[in-house]
This record gives C-alpha cells, sequence and structure tokens, in this order.
C-alpha cells in the first residue's frame, strides 16, 4: 500500500481541484430503456432532451427483434479480430449497407466511431504528408492524428480563408488530408462540404467528413453533408458512428474509395487489434440502414420537429444559436445561469445539459437541446414552456 500513498493523494487533490471548479461529472442513473420519456433511478419519470437518439430507434422493437434474431442466429460474441475468425456474413452485409446509404465504395466496420478516427490517419498518412483539421473536430479525431505522422495543420472552425491559408502551406507536403466533424456538436452548425470541396480540388487535397452528428439527420433524406451539399461519392472518406442516429448501441465505420478500405483492412491497429461487433449489432444495424433505404419518415419527423421547436423558442425570445441540424443551443452565455436553469429544467422533468468553459469558450455557456423524432408535439410543448417558465423566473426572458 505504502507505494501507492503519494499517488493516492496526488490523484485525491486532483480531484478536488475538478470539484472546486465545479467541472466534476457525475452519472445520472436511469432505470428505463433510452427514450424520450425516461425513468430514473429517483423514481422521477423525465422527458430527455439530451440523447444523441436523433431517429428515436435506441428503444425500437423492430431493432431489438433484429438483435435478438441475430443472436439466435449467430451467437452471442465473435471472440475474435476480424481477420482471425471474427468475420460473419452479418458483418459483410452491414458494410454493404452502409457503402449503399451514403453511397461509397467499401466499408470497414470498428467497435466505435472512435476507434474508426484513432485508426484511420496513421495507415494512409506519413511525414511527407499532411492532414489539415477543423479547430473544433472531435476528440477522436484529434487522437488519431496525433497517432499519425503526417505535418499537422490546423484552421478555425468552418472558416474558408483559414483553411485556404492552410492549403497553401501545406502545397510542400505531397498527400493533403482535409478532415473536418459534419455537425459540430456544440453550436449544431453543419461544415460547409461544398467550400471545402471546392477548396480541395483547387489545393489538390482529399476530403474526410465525420458524419457522426450529421448522417441520419443531415439532408434531405438523412445522408448526411454529402447528400446536403450534392457531394455524394465525391468525398475520399467518411467515419460515423452506430452510436447515435443508428440506434445507439455501439459500433463505429469508416466508408469511402475503395483501396483506402482495403488499406484500412490491412494497416488499421483498432481493426486489426480489437474484437469484432456482436452478431446482434451487425443485425440490428442492417435493419436499420435497410429502413431508412426504404422510409425517410423518420428523418422528415425530425426535421419537422426541430423547425417547430427552434421557431417557438425564438418567438419565446430565447437567443438560439443558428443550427442546421438537431442539436439547438439556446445561449445564456453565463456559466453559473447555465446550471441553474438546467436544474431547474430538470425539476420540470426536462432532462437537458448546460455547457460552459472549457466545453465551450468563455463567456458561451448554453443549454444544447436535443431533438428527436421521437418527441411529440406535446412533449415538445411542454418543453418549451418549461423553457419559458424557468426563463421568466431567472430573469433569461422578460
Ligand atoms: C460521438 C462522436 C464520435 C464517437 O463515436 P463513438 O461511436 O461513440 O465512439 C466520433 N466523432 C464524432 C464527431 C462524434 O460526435
Amino acid at each position: 500500500m505504502e507505494k501507492y500513498q503519494r499517488f493516492q493523494q496526488f490523484l485525491s487533490e486532483e480531484l478536488d481541484s475538478i470539484r472546486t471548479a465545479g467541472l466534476y461529472k457525475e452519472e445520472r442513473i436511469i432505470v428505463s430503456p433510452q427514450s424520450v420519456a425516461i425513468g430514473l433511478a429517483s423514481g422521477k419519470e423525465t422527458l430527455n432532451f439530451c440523447a444523441n437518439n436523433y431517429l428515436g430507434l435506441s428503444d425500437n422493437p423492430g431493432l431489438i427483434d433484429a438483435a435478438i434474431q441475430a443472436m439466435k442466429n449467430r451467437g452471442y460474441g465473435m471472440s475474435s479480430v476480424r481477420f482471425i475468425c471474427g468475420t460473419q456474413d452479418l458483418h459483410k452485409q452491414l458494410e454493404e449497407v452502409i457503402a449503399r446509404f451514403f453511397g461509397t465504395e467499401d466499408t470497414i466496420l470498428y467497435a466505435a466511431c472512435f476507434d474508426a478516427n484513432g485508426g484511420v490517419f496513421e495507415p494512409l498518412l506519413s511525414e511527407e504528408d499532411a492532414i489539415i483539421s477543423d479547430a473544433l473536430n472531435h476528440a477522436s479525431i484529434i487522437d488519431g492524428v496525433r497517432l499519425c505522422k503526417a505535418v499537422r495543420y490546423r484552421y478555425a472552425n468552418a472558416n474558408m480563408e483559414d483553411l485556404e491559408e492552410q492549403l497553401k502551406a501545406a502545397q510542400k507536403q505531397r498527400f493533403r488530408l482535409i478532415v473536418t466533424d459534419g455537425v459540430f456538436s456544440m453550436d449544431g452548425n453543419v461544415a460547409p462540404l461544398d467550400k471545402i470541396a471546392e477548396l480541395a480540388r483547387k489545393y489538390d487535397a482529399m476530403v474526410m467528413v465525420d458524419e457522426s452528428h450529421s448522417a441520419g439527420v443531415v439532408g434531405k433524406t438523412g445522408r448526411g453533408t454529402t447528400e446536403q451539399f450534392n457531394l455524394r461519392g465525391k468525398v475520399e472518406i467518411i467515419t460515423g458512428t452506430l452510436g447515435k442516429a443508428f440506434g445507439g448501441a455501439i459500433g463505429g465505420f469508416t466508408t469511402g474509395r475503395k483501396e483506402i478500405i482495403a488499406m484500412l483492412r490491412q494497416r488499421s491497429r483498432p481493426y486489426l487489434f480489437s474484437n469484432s461487433i456482436p452478431p446482434s449489432v451487425a443485425g440490428a444495424g442492417i435493419y436499420t440502414f435497410n429502413y431508412l433505404e426504404n422510409s425517410s419518415a423518420l428523418v422528415e419527423k425530425l426535421h419537422e420537429n426541430t423547425a417547430y421547436f427552434v421557431e417557438k423558442m425564438k418567438n419565446a425570445g430565447f437567443d438560439i444559436k443558428p443550427t442546421q441540424s438537431a442539436i439547438c443551443a439556446v445561449m445564456l452565455y453565463d456559466a453559473k445561469l447555465s446550471q441553474d436553469m438546467a436544474s431547474r429544467l430538470q425539476e420540470e422533468g426536462i432532462y437537458v445539459t448546460g455547457f460552459y468553459y472549457p466545453v465551450v469558450p468563455k463567456g458561451q455557456a448554453r443549454i444544447r437541446v436535443q431533438l428527436s423524432a421521437a418527441h411529440n408535439r406535446e412533449q415538445l410543448d411542454k418543453c418549451i414552456a418549461a423553457f419559458t417558465k424557468t426563463g421568466k423566473e431567472l430573469g433569461v426572458l422578460k
């Protein structure tokens, strides 16, 4: 025990300083399936407005049945990585339906999008090459870039003048890859993929977009930013997650040019050295993409819900960040206010989260609302009413 004491002391002090800064993350225990109306361990029921359950598929009976059937027919787990003895027909089928959905040539599955992003750069690029990355890209992209020897360039969020400057500087390198999130999770803004693609052509760069928050959400039929900007099949690399709109369980993928995917199957470390996704997840995934191939009803419902919510909140007098996704940032600017308002909303039965520095820039505190196709009108109205009531109480609204 002796040897642990100093480290224990060190950790306790660090943890205390996290608490003192008000940044300590607590887990809130849910005792129901993930859904719009969720049961909390306290016995309370609350309306969920902070899940990535964009299409409401997390507790969808069709997905659950598909998962059960796959588990019955193909077992519980694979006990192997893909290339040794961990590939079933279900994995190949899921890769195929994902490629069809995005209009790409081939797909490779991962245990999570964190792994897809962690394993995409290092096998493809080396010190002779350049990665040009948006400053607000997801942590997993940042980590993936760190694992790769390519020269790094960074441009201000969605800032095309800055991207052009960085592309000019990167002309020294052999290959260039621009990488961006499709939707940025704090503001809900969409990456200007049309302009990015134009600059990529002008400066001879490839493009990678992480569609985690945009797939199933953005574009007329939810096929993401490449649909929105008419670039289906024109982007070299797309990464995404099965953990958000597509059922929300686990799993990620990289989809795109077939030679790129082929190389990832040879050299991508999270693919080579981590377990295959289980048959139940593959089976439910196939069901989901086949369903979305045939019906855009849920995507349309999500768009309708988001437009309704944003409009009503603006009319109520709230300051809403311009959004092109299912993320709606209600701007409060003050850190303490964002926390007070979120906890008042929780008392009112509305589950949302307040964000402040360092998660968002200083003085940009907000409550982030995430809409779902599963919210009905009554639930949206209840949320808006609760915002209005607490907003008046706390002096946000006059
Ligand atoms: C959520 C998210 C991820 C991580 O996805 P997981 O499958 O949960 O690992 C990666 N990139 C972006 C942009 C995300 O929003």
